[in-house]
């Protein structure tokens, strides 16, 4: 398509200033808006863009500079490829941002915001999405290690299968809208700064529908849903974590005016567990307190683990706070095979009083070990 030009599809001079530019400009958007040529709108349209591109370049000294010498610029910005009709502001990122044509953009603003969304034909009432429910489950820790699967009962609005989810009886009891003709838009005439303006609203007395209920869904009073309670199974996977959250798509409530599904999060919550036990992660750790004499000659000790009893060795020379991993022992990576550790930390207990027998013994020890141990009797009983 060859390109008109700019200075021509304005109706202004090669060297008409930013102001005179303007002026035709706003004179040419308010003949030339589409939602007043009902009847050619099509070509209203294309006139529209052509009216809009060329501003573009020639309010912009910089590319109307460039479009004077080379006949063209480069990549207008502004996003006329993707026209109007979607709806929304067209006018994306385009010159409006700068503050000059701040008043043009209020009134594009009741052009375009969401009144004009709804247009002839493709009326509808508003869909809205329907609320997520959340639910807790419980599960034990033996679940947690290897997944489970569960039956979830709960309740939600579930579309009226008796209307359709419409509202009206047998879905079919409806007349059309007296105030908009079916439409679901009403045209309301404004008197603006550049004379009468039209802009279209949603039907109020329909709320868009183009259609009122002349009988109620006696099933659903004419809400369009009804609530009903619901069963569920879900799997839930090994290494899943305390809290962690499950989301069943469309597990929610319907939403308004048969609109979709929400969802349904699964708040899952393990029970069982140990409480000398911590997670982290896939690993869980614990303490253990072991008596000195242990610690010196080693031993077996038996500890609790996830999944009950599990044996310990503690090596001869164990010092306090050494740190055992007893491999494995942990929670799996969710779906995975690999599992974490067991993380047992050794604290050694001195003990706070001995009996003479055991004192005897110890001197005894420090004797041979050639350790000189002054005699300060009772020193076990100040606390
Ligand atoms: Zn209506
Ligand atoms: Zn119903």
């Amino acid at each position: 398509m060859a390109k008109k030009d700019y200075y021509e599809v304005l109706g202004v001079s090669r060297n008409a200033s930013t102001e005179e530019i303007k002026k035709a400009y706003k004179d040419l958007v308010k003949k030339w808006h589409p939602d007043l040529h009902k009847d050619d709108k099509e070509q209203a349209e294309e006139k529209f863009k052509e009216i809009r591109e060329a501003y573009e370049v020639l309010s912009d000294p910089q590319k109307r500079a460039q479009y004077d010498k080379f006949g063209y610029v480069g990549h207008p910005s502004g996003g006329t490829s993707q026209g109007w009709s979607g709806g929304g502001n067209p006018f994306g990122d385009s010159p409006f941002g700068g503050g000059l044509f701040d008043d043009l953009e209020d009134i594009f603003g009741t052009f375009f915001g969401q009144e004009t969304r709804t247009h002839r034909g493709a009326s509808r009432a508003r869909q809205t999405k329907g609320e997520d429910i959340y639910t807790t489950v419980w599960i034990d820790v033996k679940d947690a290690l290897y997944g489970t699967e569960k039956e979830v009962e709960y309740t939600r609005y579930e579309t009226c299968e008796a209307c359709h989810g419409t509202g009206a009886k047998n879905g079919t009891a409806f007349k059309t809208c007296p105030k908009c003709h079916g439409t679901g838009v009403i045209t309301v005439q404004q008197r603006t700064l550049f004379g009468v303006m039209t802009t279209q609203t949603t039907c109020d007395m329909c709320g868009g529908t183009g259609k009122i209920i002349t009988e109620k869904c006696p099933v659903c009073g004419g809400r369009g849903k009804v609530i009903k309670k619901r069963k569920i199974k879900v799997k839930i996977p090994a290494g899943v974590e305390d809290g962690g959250r499950m989301r069943v798509a469309n597990g929610g409530h319907v939403g308004d005016n048969n609109g979709p599904y929400g969802d349904l999060f699964i708040i899952i919550k393990i029970k069982g567990m140990p409480s000398n036990l911590k997670r982290e992660g896939t690993n869980v750790y614990s303490e253990v307190n072991i008596s000195f004499v242990q610690a010196a000659l080693g031993d077996t000790i038996e500890i609790d683990g996830i999944e009950g009893k599990e044996l310990l060795d503690i090596p001869a020379g164990t010092q306090p706070g050494t740190l055992f991993r007893l491999k494995g022992k942990g929670f799996p990576t969710v779906n995975g095979r690999r599992r974490g550790d067991h993380v047992v930390k050794i604290n050694v207990v001195i003990p706070k009083s001995l009996t003479s027998e055991q004192e005897e013994l110890l001197r005894k020890y420090a004797e041979v070990s050639g350790e000189d141990i002054k005699k300060k009797k009772k020193s076990f009983f100040h606390r």
